[in-house]
């Protein structure tokens, strides 16, 4: 049986995950990250920047208005990029869903030494 091909997933800026519904989590210590980030007290950021999540067990950054895109995107950039919550950096590799591939752009390059 053939080895099955490890992949890392390179994003692509489709910013389709930035537009999905749903929470976007953020943590006590990443609030305080973003939130010196953009120059604002962490209260500031919390009351302008964040909601409680659909299961109350924290805070999750808001949508604009009207719609289900991400607060934080600007065009087709992430405004705290340098800071964005994990669960951003983590997706699609560290985690994911069944059929992402079909919402995601991201390109798959080979693990080295898995090619
Ligand atoms: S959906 Fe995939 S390619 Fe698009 S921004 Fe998110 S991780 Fe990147
Ligand atoms: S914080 Fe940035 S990367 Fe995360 S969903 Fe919002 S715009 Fe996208």
């Amino acid at each position: 049986m053939s080895k099955k091909p490890r992949y890392h997933y390179v994003c692509q800026r489709c910013t389709a995950c930035c537009k999905w519904e749903g929470d976007v989590e953020v943590e006590d210590d990443e609030i305080t990250k973003i939130a010196s980030f953009l120059g604002l007290k962490e209260h500031e950021f919390i009351q302008e920047f964040t909601r409680i999540r659909a299961n109350r067990s924290g805070l999750a950054l808001i949508d604009k208005e009207s719609s289900t895109e991400c607060i934080m995107l600007e065009g087709d950039e992430c405004r705290i990029h340098d800071v964005k919550p994990v669960q951003c950096r983590g997706f699609p590799n560290v985690w994911n869903f069944p059929g992402w591939k079909e919402e995601c752009q991201a390109v798959a390059v080979p693990l080295r030494g898995e090619a």
